[in-house]
């Protein structure tokens, strides 16, 4: 039996590796089978992650975090999870391979996905133009025209942020009436860089190699046009990924699991959660590394008082300045 597995291989699921394991607690991560390294994966220059002043394409980073983490004795295994069973004091983690892995403390580090449009060029372009994230992205927009795709509080948050460099921001809608709040959609019809595209769902993403713009379909009449863009951000949701979880742990109302004040504790004993898995609001590669921390020193500290761990003193002393609930 194992005393930590860690489920996801993004910025928090290493990072939670990287603790356990410099702590002795051998963590083995299930990486997922075909999405290994997260979200990350799927873009190109980072170049917010703090130590990297030169910024660093997304792939490397994730395999220097491997790296990290196997070099102090995490192992990682390519599957995915199908099946928990996380009632009693031995968790049971059923892999698709049929592996069957037991574990004392689990690590829940699935982050969340962002919805897509569903069109063909969309992930062939991403880090090419198109972004699902204004804070990682809007800086490499500086003086171009780009769109927000979404009519909720997001979009119009992420189109307010991205005329701090856009010259241009067109927000697509599919309807002639917006969803977001009222003081959001006040602060996006007041900026003058801001302009509305009613009516219209974005049906064809053009580009080979960058981005140069889509084809936008009337939602009243279907007729059909090319708006030219530099960059096109997609805000239509986002949805944590706890479907193995659902009935097993408390959710948020936002659909994130629920985590006890600022630990990674969630409702049952022994399951911590980090990342975006847990984040509704920041969703960063740098929160979920934080929060990748805190589940790992939350599982130590589970396991020390389990009697299990036999933690290091140095260990124990970080713990006791934790708050617990
Ligand atoms: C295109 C793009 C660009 C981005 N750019 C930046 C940026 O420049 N800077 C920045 O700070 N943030 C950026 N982000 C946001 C950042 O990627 C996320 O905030 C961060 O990756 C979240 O980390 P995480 O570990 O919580 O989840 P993720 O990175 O999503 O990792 C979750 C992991 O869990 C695994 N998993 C899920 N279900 C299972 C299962 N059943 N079995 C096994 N494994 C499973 C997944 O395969 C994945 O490996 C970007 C996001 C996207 C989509």
């Amino acid at each position: 039996m194992r005393q930590v597995i860690i489920i996801g291989s993004g910025p928090a699921g290493y990072t939670a590796a990287v603790y356990a394991a410099r702590a002795n607690l051998s963590p083995l991560v299930i990486a997922s089978s075909v999405e290994a390294g997260g979200e990350l994966m799927n873009t190109t220059e980072v170049e917010n992650f703090p130590g990297f002043p030169d910024g660093i394409q997304g792939p490397e980073l994730m395999e220097k975090m491997q790296a990290q983490a196997e070099k102090f004795g995490a192992e990682v295994v390519y599957d995915d999870v199908v099946g928990l069973d996380i009632d009693g004091p031995v968790k049971t983690i059923t892999l698709g391979s049929g592996a069957v892995h037991e574990t004392s403390a689990l690590i829940y580090a699935t982050g969340s996905a962002y919805r897509k449009l569903g069109l063909d060029g969309e992930d062939r372009l991403s880090g090419h133009g198109v972004s699902w994230c204004a804070t990682c992205d809007g800086f490499f927009f500086r003086e171009r025209t780009i769109a927000v795709v979404g009519g909720g509080d997001s979009a119009m948050e992420e189109a307010t942020f991205l005329t701090r460099f856009a010259s241009k921001v067109y927000i697509i809608h599919r309807k002639d009436s917006l969803r977001a709040s009222k003081i959001m959609q006040e602060r996006a019809f007041a900026n003058e860089k801001i302009e509305f595209v009613w009516n219209s769902q974005v049906v064809d993403v053009l580009g080979d190699g960058a981005l140069t713009g889509v084809v936008l379909e009337d939602t009243v009449d279907g007729s059909r046009r090319e708006l030219a863009l530099d960059g096109l951000f997609i805000a239509i949701g986002n949805d944590p990924r706890t479907h193995l979880v659902h009935d097993k742990l408390d959710l948020t109302p936002d659909g994130t699991i629920w985590v006890d004040g600022r630990s990674s504790r969630t409702s049952v004993p022994g399951v911590f959660a980090a990342g975006d898995v847990i984040d509704p609001t920041y969703r960063q590669a740098a929160t979920a590394a934080g929060s990748g921390t805190v589940a790992a020193l939350d599982a130590e500290h589970f396991l020390a008082a389990l009697g299990e761990a036999g933690a290091p003193e140095r260990f124990d002393d970080q713990i006791e300045r934790l708050p617990v609930a």
